[in-house]
């Protein structure tokens, strides 16, 4: 029997109860479901309907089908990759976005929406210590904030590359340095951009995995003797794999040397710096050109809402300002007009869940979240380390921790513990070596979930250890 739903406002009821329980509950789902793949597409017909659906059926389907095969991300159990979560009061944000759905490409397309995201990011600027007059604008993620900085690097050649493009003519090899610890995204924005990957250098590292000043200066002096030219250097202030910080400052001394573009990637770490103790990750932030930020990571705002901020914002507008005639309007010359700062044209208006967590919260309550997430890490470190059997495999200065068992195949054991639904965690590899990693960054997660992770961790190692090979 189908129920019709009689008004948008039972649509929404049901919704918001079923929300509640999802929070109230989560108990209830595997943090990483039991699905093959195609069993979703299996699930669904071959075309969409000819006549309209009541919401209560889209419902049911969503609960049925979706909800079961959908890894947990907002779980307080999800300690995979690193673990993010959806403030309640973003999640309101999200509908009213939707509802007056505003395409924040231009002033006056959404006077708000801009000048809520210039409002939002001083704010954010301020609680994280940046400089005075760096300026924020946000993307959707941290790779596109990465494109659009390596984009504003390579305009600031002055090259005309803008203007004339890389082929056909004579243009030296640009550089790109990384290190092996740096997210892929910088090699994606080589690709898209023309550099080239051949072109990203990989700079080595010391042994906590923060890039070495020396190897990057004698790097740059063998490429500018070839003839190449420096246009990049990509620091990162908690790194994907084991969240170390490299050396801004003297990265960035040799970076003003050969003029070369400092970005710093602080996509997960960077809103830690609002924790008066962790401000030194963003130390030397002042001799950088850009940084990106996700408050989607680790700031209780759901996904998409990455900080781009830049010591001058007109760099990204000469790589991107094209303003069709159609579009100009006269007498707003004082504004910002977001369209200029990208790739994109209409944009959605993010600010406003950035605005409502940064209210609900307040500073004091990110902080102590963020607090509280990195305590809890240094306890699991310390559980680990205390236990025979077992090893921490690298400095875990924030809120994820890298280790593995030393008496049973990691791989295994990680496949196993996964398996059980009651937590999901991820791997890497340290130095060629197989490691677990344990990532703590969900709003809702409390020391009885680290616990509970412990406990199938060795519980499951303890099965593979004693099962009949
Ligand atoms: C997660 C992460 C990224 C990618 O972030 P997206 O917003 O998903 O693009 C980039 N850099 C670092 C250091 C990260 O941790």
């Amino acid at each position: 029997m189908e129920r019709v739903a009689t008004t948008f406002r039972d649509d929404l009821e049901r919704v918001g109860r079923w929300i509640d329980e999802y929070f109230a509950y989560p108990e209830r789902f595997r943090v990483l479901p039991a699905v093959r793949p195609g069993e979703v597409i299996a699930a669904l017909p071959e075309s969409a309907p000819e006549a309209g659906e009541s919401f209560d059926r889209i419902m049911d389907d969503f609960e049925r089908i979706v909800v079961p095969a959908t890894t947990h991300w907002n779980h307080p159990r999800f300690f995979a990759y690193f673990a993010t979560s959806a403030a309640p009061a973003a999640i309101a944000a999200e509908a009213l976005a939707a509802t007056i759905d505003v395409k924040a490409m231009l002033w006056r397309t959404s006077p708000a929406a801009t000048e809520l995201e210039q409002v939002t990011m001083r704010w954010l600027a301020q609680l994280m210590g940046l400089p005075d007059g760096w300026t924020g604008i946000i993307y959707d993620t941290a790779s596109v904030a990465g494109f659009t900085a390596m984009a504003a690097a390579r305009e600031a050649l002055d090259l005309g590359i803008r203007e004339r493009g890389m082929s056909g003519r004579d243009v030296p090899a640009l550089r790109i340095y990384i290190t092996d610890q740096t997210h892929s995204h910088i090699e994606k924005a080589a690709i898209a951009l023309g550099v080239g990957q051949a072109n990203v250098v990989r700079v080595p590292c010391d042994a906590e995995f923060r890039m070495r000043p020396d190897a990057l200066a004698s790097r740059i002096r063998s490429d500018v003797a070839a003839g190449m030219r420096p246009m990049a250097i990509v620091a990162t202030a908690g790194t994907t794999s084991t969240t170390s910080t490299d050396p801004v400052r003297e990265i960035a001394r040799i970076a003003r040397e050969h003029r070369a573009w400092l970005h710093v990637d602080a996509a997960y770490a960077g809103v830690a710096a609002i924790v008066p103790e962790f401000r030194w990750l963003l130390d030397g932030i002042e001799c950088a050109d850009s940084l990106a930020v996700n408050p989607h990571k680790w700031m209780f705002v759901p996904m998409d809402c990455s900080a781009l901020y830049l010591k001058d914002e007109a760099s990204v507008r000469r790589a991107f300002r094209l303003t069709p005639e159609f579009i100009l309007t006269g007498g707003e010359n004082d504004v910002v007009n977001y369209m200029e700062y990208g790739i994109q044209l209409g944009r959605r208006f993010r600010a406003l869940k950035l605005w409502f967590v940064l209210r609900s919260l307040g500073a004091e309550g990110i902080r102590a979240k963020l607090r509280q997430h990195i305590a809890l890490a240094q306890e699991f470190a310390s559980w680990v380390r205390g236990e025979p059997g077992w090893e921490v495999l690298a400095p875990h200065p924030l809120s994820a921790v890298c280790f593995r068992s030393t008496s049973v195949d990691n791989e295994r054991l990680m496949e196993a513990v996964n398996d059980t639904g009651e937590i999901f965690i991820s791997h890497t590899k340290i130095d060629g070596v197989y490691a677990l990693r344990l990532a703590i960054g969900n709003l809702r997660t409390q020391r009885e979930d680290v616990e509970a992770a412990w406990s199938v961790l060795r519980r499951e190692a303890a099965k593979l250890e004693h099962a009949v090979v």
